[in-house]
């Protein structure tokens, strides 16, 4: 029990300065433009943690990079006194990374970004991706194998047991993979991973599977590649080109200079089985 003097609660107030790349976190009415060079004031009770003060403005700690009171650089655990002006900055893009998460980085996506999941996969990005994951579930997994959680729910990015996890940006499915891939700037290998379990793609001789395809897939393709892990058949089939434009579009949006290998892949086939 401590003893400490605190100024009344209705007296006590923050300045809040949040830069334009975060207020969209802020409810409807404070969103506007700061008209305030001081920053918005906050009514604060003297206890919580800034780190707190912060994520009860509906702004995530996932998506500040750092924060100070006064013009000091301090931790989410600081007690600001009365009156402080504190300023929240951005996570710089691309974002470093911890020194434990591995090189290049995995992700784990929540249940509501299945398309995002197909599109990184389809890019060679480790994905974890399961359409019935509880929220418990994905940040245990994200903090057991080290996978950065993805998600558009801001409340599961406020989860005390999250390791690390990022805001999706964007309502299509096209505008969050050009948001992820600008923030993580994972290393792209298109056409290498299945884009419906994960699993690595590898080349298949196509006398080993003749037999399975239909009879007009084997007069036309002759490369092929199967999931390691579930077996899937893929083949440049009759998505390849829209695949194969996203590929493109995605390695403008990461300036990936690699060697394209568009005109190699295998999109996603008939299930030949
Ligand atoms: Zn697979």
């Amino acid at each position: 029990m401590t003893n400490r003097a605190r100024p009344p609660a209705s007296a006590a107030r923050l300045r809040i300065l949040v830069p334009e790349e975060l207020r969209h976190f802020l409810p409807a009415r404070r969103r506007r433009p700061a008209r305030d060079p001081d920053g918005m004031p906050c009514p604060y009770d003297g206890a919580a943690s800034l780190g707190h003060v912060v994520q009860s403005l509906g702004v995530p700690l996932t998506e500040v990079s750092r924060l100070r009171a006064d013009g000091e650089p301090v931790p989410a655990a600081y007690r600001p006194p009365d009156g402080a002006r504190i300023e929240l900055s951005p996570v710089p893009r691309p974002q470093p990374l911890p020194p434990t998460a591995p090189m290049p980085p995995r992700f784990v996506l929540d249940v509501h970004l299945g398309a995002l999941a197909r599109r990184l996969r389809l890019l060679g990005v480790d994905t974890a991706y399961r359409n019935d994951a509880a929220d418990p579930e994905l940040v245990e997994q994200a903090a057991a194998e080290r996978r950065i959680l993805l998600t558009q729910d801001r409340g599961l990015l406020l989860r005390r047991a999250l390791w690390l996890g990022a805001y999706v940006r964007g309502s299509r499915p096209d505008e969050q993979l050009t948001d992820v891939l600008e923030r993580f700037a994972p290393p792209l290998a298109p056409w290498t991973r299945c884009p419906a379990c994960n699993g690595m793609l590898v080349p298949v001789p196509k006398e080993e599977i003749a037999e399975q395809l239909p009879p007009g897939t084997r007069r036309t393709y002759d490369t092929f590649t199967r999931c390691t892990a579930c077996g899937h058949l893929y083949w440049p089939g009759a998505h390849h080109s829209r695949l194969a434009a996203r590929v493109a579009a995605a390695r403008r949006v990461s300036g990936d200079g690699s060697a394209p290998r568009d005109g190699s892949g295998n999109s996603p086939g008939r299930d030949a089985r």
